[in-house]
C-alpha cells in the first residue's frame, strides 16, 4: 500500500492548527527500501526505537480510565451532585467532580480547591481530615488545608504521587516521560497558577499557524475549521432528545468520515478519551483546541511539594469507607483501619464505577446515579526516542486520516526540544485495545502506526 501525503490546517481562522494528514490509497508498491539502522521489524518499514515506554491506564486498577466524559442524555449537572458534600462528612473531589473543564489538569486542581472550601466551611477546629488519592485534586485539597492549620492525612494506593499526571525519570531520555497529563490549552481564563509556573515547551509555534502569517506551503494544503461540529452541535440543542456528536453531524448532513472532519474527531477522542458516537451533543467535550504548550517538569516533583504540609501514606489503597453521624472510618487494603472526622475522596471516576471502594452505608442514590451515569474515557500514550529520526517533516501534530493504524495521532517532540522522540496519543476504544496489547505487540502496533509517515518512496 502507498500512502500519499497531505497537510491540512485543523482548527478555525488564526488558530488553525498545522498538522501532518496521512490517508491511505492502494496503490502498486513501490520499489523496496533499502535496509535501515537499526533494523525494522518485519511487518513495517519505521526503525525500532532505541527506547521506548507506554501507559496503560485503561486497564491500571487505581485510574480504569484516562478521563470521565458526559454520556448521551446524561446532564452536565450531574459532576455538580458528586461534588455535593455526603451527610458533610464525605467529599467527592476530582476530575470527574468539575463541571467546567471536566478531564483535564485544571478541572483536577479546581476541584481540589472547591472541595477544601466545602470542608472548611464545614470542620470545626482541631478535626482530622483524610484525603484518599495524591493526584492534582488531592494535593490540592491537601495543600489548602494545610495552609489552613488543618491536620491531613493523605492515603495513595501507588508507590508514587501524582496519579494520572506521571513524569517518569529515566537516564536514558533526555526529558522527563509524560504518561498522563502534560499538554495545556490556550485558554487564560482557564488557567491555574500551579500549571503555569511549570517549564514548558511552546508547541504554539510548530502547532498552530495562521494561514495568514504562514501561506500554504504545499499545493494541497486545505483549511479544515470546527464549523460543521459547531453547526451539529448547535442544531442538536433544538433536538426533543440527546444524540451523539456523530448523529448530530449526520442529521446537520455533514460527513463523519470526510478526512478533514475524521481528523478532527479523531482528535477530538484523542482529547475526550470517547468516541464520536458515545459523547453526548448536548454536553460535548471542549471542541479540538489543541494543545499550546507541552510541560516538560517532572510533575511528580511538583505534585510531592503540594503535599509537604499533609501526612503522607503510600502504597495504602482504601478499601472501604464507613461513615455516621460521628464522623468516618476507613479501612487500608492491608487490613488496617483508621478513623477520621471527614474524609475527601479524590479516586478516579473508573474507581468508583467499579466498585474499588466499598460505602458503608451505601451512597445515596443520587450518588450512585451520577457515578454510573457519566462515561469513563480511556487515552493512551507511547513515547519513542530515536538516535536518529527517520521522519523529514517540521510538523509538529501529525494525523492520518484513514487506514486501520490504531494509534493515528503523534507530537514530533524534534522541532520544539530538539531531541529525536515522538509522542504517539490514542483514544477511545482504540486506547483501550492498546493498553490490552502484550508489550512486543504494543511497540509492533506503533511502528506499524508510523508508518503512514515514512518519507516518500519509504513505504512498501
Ligand atoms: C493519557 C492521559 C493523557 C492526558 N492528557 C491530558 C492533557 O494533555 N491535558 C490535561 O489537562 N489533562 C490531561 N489528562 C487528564 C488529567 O491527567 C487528569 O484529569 C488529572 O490528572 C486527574 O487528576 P485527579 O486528581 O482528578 O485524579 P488522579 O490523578 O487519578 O488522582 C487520584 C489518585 O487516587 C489514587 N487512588 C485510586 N484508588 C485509590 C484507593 N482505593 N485508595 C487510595 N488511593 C487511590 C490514584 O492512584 C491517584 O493517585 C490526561 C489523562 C491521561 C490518562
Amino acid at each position: 500500500m502507498r500512502m500519499t501525503r497531505r497537510e491540512l490546517l485543523i482548527g478555525a481562522g488564526a488558530g488553525a492548527l498545522g498538522v501532518l494528514l496521512v490517508s491511505c490509497t492502494p496503490e502498486p508498491k513501490p520499489t523496496p527500501t533499502p535496509t535501515r539502522t537499526p533494523s525494522p521489524l518485519p511487518t513495517t518499514n519505521v526503525p525500532a526505537p532505541a527506547a521506548s515506554i507506554r501507559s496503560t491506564w485503561s486497564t491500571d486498577p487505581f485510574s480504569r480510565g484516562a478521563v470521565s466524559y458526559t454520556r448521551i442524555g446524561v446532564q452536565s449537572a450531574t459532576r455538580e451532585t458528586l461534588a455535593e458534600p455526603v451527610e458533610g462528612r464525605l467529599f467527592f473531589a476530582g476530575e470527574a467532580t468539575d463541571a467546567e473543564n471536566p478531564g483535564t489538569m485544571r478541572g483536577a486542581i479546581h476541584s481540589g480547591e472547591s472541595a477544601a472550601v466545602r470542608v472548611r466551611a464545614t470542620a470545626g477546629p482541631g478535626e482530622r481530615i483524610a484525603v484518599i488519592g495524591a493526584g492534582l485534586a488531592g494535593a490540592t485539597v491537601a495543600a489548602k488545608l494545610a495552609d489552613a492549620d488543618i491536620e491531613v492525612t493523605v492515603f495513595e494506593a501507588r508507590d508514587r504521587v501524582g496519579g494520572r499526571v506521571h513524569s517518569q525519570l529515566d537516564d536514558d531520555w533526555p526529558m522527563p516521560i509524560q504518561l498522563g497529563g502534560w499538554l495545556l490549552g490556550d485558554d487564560p481564563k482557564s488557567s491555574r497558577p500551579i500549571l503555569d509556573s511549570l517549564e514548558t515547551v511552546d508547541l504554539a509555534s510548530a502547532l498552530w499557524r495562521s494561514p495568514a502569517e504562514e501561506p500554504a506551503q504545499e499545493d494541497d494544503l486545505d483549511p479544515v475549521g470546527n464549523a460543521p461540529l459547531e453547526k451539529a452541535l448547535a442544531a442538536a440543542q433544538a433536538f426533543p432528545a440527546d444524540v451523539s456528536l456523530s448523529e448530530a453531524l449526520t442529521e446537520t448532513g455533514a460527513d463523519p468520515e470526510e478526512p478533514g472532519l475524521a481528523a478532527l474527531l479523531a482528535y477530538l477522542t484523542t482529547t475526550s478519551g470517547a468516541d464520536a458516537d458515545t459523547v453526548s451533543a448536548w454536553f460535548p467535550p471542549a471542541l479540538p483546541n489543541p494543545a499550546k504548550a507541552g510541560i516538560v517538569s517532572d510533575l511528580g516533583a511538583v505534585v510531592q511539594e503540594m503535599l509537604e504540609g499533609a501526612q503522607l501514606t503510600l502504597s495504602s489503597a482504601v478499601t472501604r469507607i464507613a461513615y455516621d453521624d460521628a464522623g468516618v472510618s476507613l479501612r487500608l487494603g492491608t487490613g488496617e483501619s483508621t478513623s477520621f472526622d471527614r474524609v475527601v475522596i479524590t479516586v478516579p471516576l473508573g474507581v468508583l464505577q467499579r466498585e474499588g471502594i466499598e460505602f458503608a452505608p451505601p451512597l445515596p442514590f443520587p450518588y450512585r446515579g451520577a457515578i454510573n451515569a457519566l462515561g469513563m474515557g480511556h487515552i493512551e500514550t507511547v513515547w519513542l526516542r530515536y538516535d536518529e529520526p527517520f521522519w523529514d517533516t517540521e510538523a509538529t501534530i501529525w494525523h492520518a486520516v484513514d487506514g486501520d493504524q490504531l494509534i493515528r495521532t503523534w507530537i514530533n517532540l524534534l522541532p520544539v526540544t530538539g531531541e529525536n522522540v515522538l509522542v504517539g496519543i490514542v483514544g477511545g476504544t482504540a486506547a483501550e485495545k492498546f493498553a490490552e496489547l502484550e508489550e512486543d505487540d504494543a511497540l509492533v502496533a506503533a511502528l506499524t502506526s508510523l508508518d503512514a509517515f515514512l518519507p516518500s518512496g519509504e513505504t512498501d
